[in-house]
């Protein structure tokens, strides 16, 4: 950084099959009993502090919790665990809101909230394939900040600040030497550029978590875009609705309501995420125009079943939130333990396509390694291709013959076969233009 500013219901098909389910403990049921169990953690933990306080972004952000001796308010750590957590947010400093830490189960050793905010010492057990930065994100700006691989769309990283720092991030390499958020000057330089290069249409606002900045200095970002005529839409990607959803009160939604088309790109990844307080946030922000989408991560012990994941997409459409990507998690350095098989990924697209709505089922998608780029990997339903004819499984395990329209030309694309060869040449000029698009 150059210059920086301190500062189931469980199915009988499951194709997974009954050990790969409920890895994570009990999905937890209705936002009225969570609601309980916050109102519970404030008595307990902050008993002096207002609704007022409580429901103010501001005071739950000056109060995350940030220091070994702060969790240990939490849970009971005996000496060893102790030093060992210490150890390792030495290396990965750690983060959390009073929020999301209301939504701990404390009974639960495994409660999927806890794993994706408590230090542990698999982070330090690197593996081989892994790497600090496998997208290969580095050396790839523009100017500080902004990232321009794909032709038409440019990611804008205006700070590394997160509210909540989630053990499974695939930039700890960032935040992990402290936060910073990028100074008006650099923020001009990313303007300037995207002004100047009229094929820029798509305008990504990423992090660390961009809503970390005030409103108004969000707002001169959003209306400089606003003005540049060839932008057309604008997306944000933050994970403020799942851990600090104070922070989408009516002074930010009137604030976006005014530069759309804006799209906001989240990040749950667990129905227990799911809160009175996430849904009214998310609520707010469809109000304001702004559609929400989801994407989560695959994260072993915590969301690795059919039956978790069908919770969250489920509570995800009833929050009007669309689920829209779950990742495989990168070959990220520090996150090993949570990395799942690419088996377990496409078994939890089975187990959704075709027993509930194609809305509920999100793209499983692997960010191949090096800016290779995002590609979807599906069930094979395909089982055959004949001249005139496809032989095409569905979800149920029938068998059906497809007729297939031989010599219909696509309209409008050049490429109408692609043969071994051409599929490499695309692949080659692809890989010069990929773009990381990521909250
Ligand atoms: S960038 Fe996203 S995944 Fe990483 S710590 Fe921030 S909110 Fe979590």
């Amino acid at each position: 950084m150059t210059t920086t500013e301190k500062n189931e219901n469980k199915q009988s098909d499951d194709p997974l099959g009954s050990g790969a389910v409920e890895t994570c403990g009990k999905v937890d049921d209705e936002p009225p009993s969570r609601l309980n169990q916050t109102k519970k953690f404030r008595l307990k933990y902050f008993p002096k502090v207002s609704d007022q306080d409580w429901n103010d972004w501001h005071w739950q952000f000056k109060n995350r919790v940030t220091s070994v001796a702060e969790i240990a308010r939490f849970f009971h750590l005996s000496a060893e665990e102790y030093r060992d957590m210490d150890s390792v947010s030495a290396v990965f400093p750690l983060s959390a809101t009073p929020y999301y830490l209301s939504l701990i189960d404390f009974d639960n050793v495994n409660d999927p909230v806890k794993l994706q905010l408590m230090p542990d010492t698999a982070e330090l057990c690197f593996d081989a394939h892994c790497c600090s930065d496998p997208l290969g994100e580095e050396h790839s700006s523009v100017v500080p900040g902004l990232v321009h691989r794909y032709p038409d769309r440019v990611v804008m990283v205006l700070t590394d600040i997160c509210p909540v720092l989630c053990r499974h991030c695939t930039r700890k390499r960032e935040w992990k030497n402290g936060g910073w958020v990028h100074t008006q000057a650099e923020i001009d330089a990313m303007l300037a550029y995207i002004r100047q290069n009229p094929v820029i249409r798509d305008v990504i606002i990423s992090g660390g978590d961009p809503l970390t900045l005030s409103t108004s200095r969000l707002e001169s970002v959003l209306s400089a875009l606003r003005s540049v005529p060839h932008v057309e839409i604008i997306r944000i990607g933050t994970r403020y609705p799942v851990v600090l959803p104070q922070r989408i009160d009516d002074e930010l939604c009137n604030m976006l309501s005014k530069y759309g088309p804006i799209w906001l790109n989240t990040h749950y990844n667990h129905p227990n995420e799911i809160t009175e307080e996430s849904r009214r946030a998310c609520d707010r922000l469809v109000r304001a125009g702004v559609p929400v989408n989801n994407q989560s991560v695959l994260l072993k012990g915590i969301n690795d079943s059919v039956a978790i994941q069908k919770s969250l997409c489920h509570k995800l459409l009833m929050s009007k939130v669309r689920p829209y990507y779950l990742f495989q998690c990168d070959n990220v350095q520090g996150t090993e333990h949570f990395h799942t098989t690419i088996e377990t990924g496409v078994g939890i697209i089975e187990g959704l396509r075709g027993y509930t709505s194609g809305l509920a089922v999100p793209n499983y998608v692997i960010d191949l390694p090096g800016g290779g780029g995002k590609i979807t990997v599906q069930p094979d339903y395909v089982l055959d291709k004949q001249a005139d004819e496809y032989i095409i499984r569905n979800y149920k395990g029938d068998i059906i013959r497809f007729k297939n329209p031989v010599g219909h030309k696509v309209l409008g694309n050049n490429v109408n076969t692609v043969n071994v060869k051409t599929a490499a040449k695309i692949n080659g000029e692809a890989n010069a233009n990929r773009a990381v698009i990521r909250s």
